[in-house]
């Protein structure tokens, strides 16, 4: 058992005995990390308001036999603006909560954090909260290789017949024809502004993506595409969407 250093964003914090907690991050090398971080409720605490949700901090823990103990905290960027407002608080608690759900402990990904710390700045520099998660969305699928198949119809396999748009179906990980749409009774139709606008989100760096331009119909079809598709590939559902959708995003 030793020492470790790392930078990490807290996820989770949960109260423990009198004074201490259990805090939960995401880190680049190794994925989740849960350590007790001792005294942190006092008020004098060394750690006071530096492990705050969605923080980024560089950590130095202690391994320990069941749970790690944070030995030092420095706080990197404290994504303060996200807590001033309850929709960005709900978008930026939706964004950990996809990634809680698709990482391990031990599980280590840089890609994927550098992908969420993308995705809280842009939240925290007052980017555009829909296009944020949907954009967050797309990058998500396509880094976890679960990007689905937008160009040909995922039964028949023709492409030219979902050149105007086709039938989403979550379950089989892609776009169905016409023809073919009544083989999962849950697609949804994507058309083809819809279509470009999830190709251009999972591309496009965060501080481009503000000059998309939705229409009502196109933002209800990927609002409910995605996060579907997220959600069949995990094993259970997410609180996020219904806190989301009572708070306008
Ligand atoms: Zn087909």
């Amino acid at each position: 058992m030793g020492l470790y250093k790392t930078s990490a964003i807290v996820m989770k914090r949960n109260d423990l005995g009198e004074s201490d907690r259990i805090v939960t991050f995401f880190s680049p090398g190794r994925g989740k990390i849960r350590a007790t971080a001792k005294g942190v409720r006092k008020l004098t605490s060394r750690f006071s308001g530096k492990l705050e949700t969605f923080s980024c901090v560089n950590l130095l823990v202690a391994e320990g036999r069941n749970l790690d103990v944070i030995s030092q905290a420095e706080l990197r960027r404290s994504f303060s603006h996200i807590r001033e407002d309850l929709a960005r608080i709900a978008a930026a608690s939706y964004l950990l909560e996809l990634i809680y759900n698709f990482t391990e402990e031990g599980g280590g990904d840089g890609g994927l954090y550098r992908l969420l710390f993308g995705g809280l700045a842009h939240l925290d520099e007052g980017g555009e909260i829909f296009l944020g998660l949907r954009s967050f969305e797309a990058k998500l699928s396509l880094h976890l290789g679960y990007f689905p198949a937008l160009h040909r119809c995922a039964s028949c396999l023709e492409s030219r017949r979902i050149s105007g748009g086709g039938y989403f179906s979550p379950a089989l990980g892609g776009l169905l024809c016409a023809k073919c749409a009544s083989r999962d009774d849950r697609s949804l139709f994507l058309g083809r502004a819809s279509l470009e606008a999830i190709h251009f989100l999972a591309k496009t760096p965060f501080s481009r993506i503000g000059r998309l331009r939705l229409g009502l119909v196109e933002e209800d079809q990927l609002r409910n595409s995605l996060r579907i598709h997220l959600e069949s590939r995990m094993e259970k559902r997410m609180m996020g969407p219904d806190f989301l959708e009572s708070h306008v995003c």
